[in-house]
């Protein structure tokens, strides 16, 4: 069994148009019955343990893991219409998103065959969710000077210092964390391992951290000499940083990086379509459309890159650059052209959603790396000094 993400068999254009009718037809009808409302920046907050399973039972989840890990065997592009059809609907995908997104491909690419059974199955299922254990306070975009070091001996490794906007890590059932386990912290990117952790843990400490709109959906987590089992290491001792690089490929490309506030878009076509729109109005609708479009193209290249086992690290960066600024700019434009308040309560669907937008726009440029950080990267692929 390879450890790859492959595209396993052809898929047509009419193959694709049919999955997007079964998941269109899903969501309308999960909407229709209230099972959710249409949220904006649902992938980072809206968690739903059942809706994650509901996918799961569907098949739509776990797409590209094969078949014997409990996977569907599928095409990154098919993937792709699921995945850009939640995102668009404003769907509650949170709980299984990170380990859908780059844990599944992570494991696949570094595990062993006893992690890929363990873990894989639960991730296609909906039923097993992780957090990124990445950033640190004295790190952040400074990632490879992590100082949590993770302690080799016997049979085990010991784990001490703090991460920080751990997303999810109260409520996910493993952490996939960067740690030193070799060298000094001037070796930089030698010495970097990744490890699988069990959660929750009676020596990791989970603190929620409460964002501006009131919401506790990252943490600080602190590790106070807590010991996993020696089997936790993922990869390779040492290639942590290599791993992790190709990991962030998966997490800066996809659809998430530009559909964030995409509900607030259709909430707003809608608007116009039922009260009619000035020449203004149609004018932006249009331009947002068709960034959108462009988007969509750059990130389903990378898709294709990526279930080819290329490595489009620059496009990826590009595509989390410019998709991220899509989707703060789309805010502003339809609050001016609308002239929308935004509302907490108590409002209208649309001022409800401006609401989201506004207090969540800070950060798309930040979280996966910021834009400056992605700038450089793009900037030294290009061969730019
Ligand atoms: C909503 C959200 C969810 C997140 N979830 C997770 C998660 O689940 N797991 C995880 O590990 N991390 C997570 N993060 C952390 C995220 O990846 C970091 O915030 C990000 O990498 C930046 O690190 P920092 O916050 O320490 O900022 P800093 O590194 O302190 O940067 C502050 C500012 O300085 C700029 N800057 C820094 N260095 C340079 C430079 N060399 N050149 C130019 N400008 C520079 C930055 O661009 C930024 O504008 C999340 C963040 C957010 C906002």
């Amino acid at each position: 069994m390879t450890g790859t993400i492959t595209e396993t068999r052809a898929v047509t254009r009419d193959d694709l148009e049919a999955l997007r009718a079964d998941v269109r037809a899903f969501l309308r009808d999960e909407i229709d019955r209230g099972a959710f409302e249409p949220d904006v920046d649902s992938w980072m907050t809206g968690f739903d343990p059942e809706f994650s399973r509901r996918l799961g039972e569907r098949g739509w989840l776990g797409m590209t893991i094969p078949q014997a890990y409990g996977g569907r065997g599928r095409t990154a592009t098919e993937r792709f219409v699921i995945t850009e059809e939640l995102l668009a609907h404003g769907a509650p995908v949170a709980a299984h998103w990170i380990a859908d997104r780059q844990m599944a491909p992570g494991i696949l690419a570094n595990g062993t065959e006893e992690q890929k059974q363990r873990y894989l199955p639960g991730i296609a299922a909906g039923t097993s969710f992780f957090a990124i254990g990445m950033s640190e306070p004295d790190a952040g975009s400074d990632l490879a000077a992590v100082r949590t070091r993770a302690v080799a001996g016997g049979d085990s490794w010991t784990i001490s210092g703090t991460k920080v906007w751990t997303t999810g890590a109260h409520l996910a059932h493993a952490m996939v964390l960067l740690a030193r386990t070799d060298g000094r912290p001037e070796d930089r990117h030698e010495g970097l391992s990744q490890l699988v952790i069990d959660l929750p843990h009676p020596d990791i400490e989970i603190r929620p951290l409460e964002s501006i709109d009131g919401q506790a959906h990252f943490n600080e987590v602190i590790f106070h000499d807590a010991v996993v089992d020696s089997s936790a290491l993922l990869g390779e001792r040492g290639k942590g940083w290599s791993q992790v690089m190709r990991e962030l490929a998966f997490e800066r490309s996809g659809p998430e990086r530009y559909l964030s506030t995409m509900p607030l878009l259709r909430a707003w076509a809608d608007e116009l379509r039922t009260h009619g729109a000035t020449e203004e109005q149609r004018v932006t609708l249009g331009t947002l459309t068709a960034r959108a479009w462009a988007l969509r193209s750059m990130s389903l290249q990378v898709a294709d890159e990526l279930s080819a086992g290329r490595r489009p690290d620059v496009l990826a960066a590009m595509v989390k650059d410019l998709g991220s600024t899509f989707e703060g700019d789309l805010v502003d434009a339809i609050r001016s052209s609308s002239g929308v308040a935004a509302r907490c309560s108590g409002g209208s669907r649309m001022e409800r959603l401006m609401a989201q937008s506004v207090l969540h726009t800070p950060a798309f440029t930040l979280r996966g790396g910021t834009n400056e950080i992605l700038r450089g990267i793009v900037a030294r692929g290009l061969g730019i000094r």
